[in-house]
């Protein structure tokens, strides 16, 4: 998702409070009602899957976030070395400091970043060569578990008539609305991750 280049800090944080609720959502939803469309047997080991993939896809997440993506060290270059790097198009001109190949320099961090990929707002951080591995690690196991959580939840709203669940009020308007969108977002959210795990692959 774009959200163009001139997001502030207040937007990054409402969308790391949003991707939070979320995960506990979807983590309460699943293990209390969604879980319920697995026979008893299998119910223990789909629910410590799903919380596997939570719990690591969210240490992940906190380690991207606080890990430094990777800057360059920084140093005190003499004129002549300046004019050097200019030349060879390893300057930057805002933090003054040398930039080696394939780094670049992030407005919104406001510093260069070590074979930077991209500045990811969800997560208020730089993705480059310290944290892009927890990057694809959140993205992938992140994705796992929401596409669980829909796959579940579309069996357990549409498919699922046991009489265990029939008469519960979140399967009737108005709680019925509110957990379709619930399942259409964290659908949406669980493709996108997708999308960026297989578009980095190569
Ligand atoms: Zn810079
Ligand atoms: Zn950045």
């Amino acid at each position: 998702m774009d959200f163009g280049p001139n997001y502030t800090k207040t937007t990054e944080r409402m969308l790391v409070t949003f991707i939070v609720s979320l995960v506990v959502c979807a983590t309460y939803m699943q293990l209390r009602h969604l879980s319920k469309v697995f026979a008893p047997e299998n119910r223990l080991y789909m629910n410590r899957l799903y919380l596997f993939c939570v719990a690591y896809g969210m240490l992940c997440y906190l380690l991207a976030m606080l890990k430094s993506p990777g800057r360059p060290k920084q140093s005190n270059p003499t004129l002549a070395n300046i004019d050097k790097m200019k030349k060879e198009n390893n300057y930057c001109e805002k933090c003054r400091n040398y930039k080696p190949d394939r780094a670049h320099h992030c407005q919104h961090c406001g510093k260069c970043t070590l074979r930077m990929d991209h500045h990811c707002p969800w997560i208020m951080n730089c993705v480059g060569i310290n944290n892009i591995k927890q990057f694809y690690l959140l993205s992938l196991f992140l994705a796992f578990a929401g596409i669980q959580t829909v796959l579940t939840g579309v069996y357990f709203f549409f498919f699922d008539h046991t009489p265990e669940l029939v008469d519960h009020s979140y399967k009737k308007f108005p709680m019925l609305i509110f957990y379709l969108m619930f399942l259409i977002v964290s659908g949406m959210m669980s493709f996108t991750l997708l999308a960026i795990v297989i578009s980095h692959m190569n």
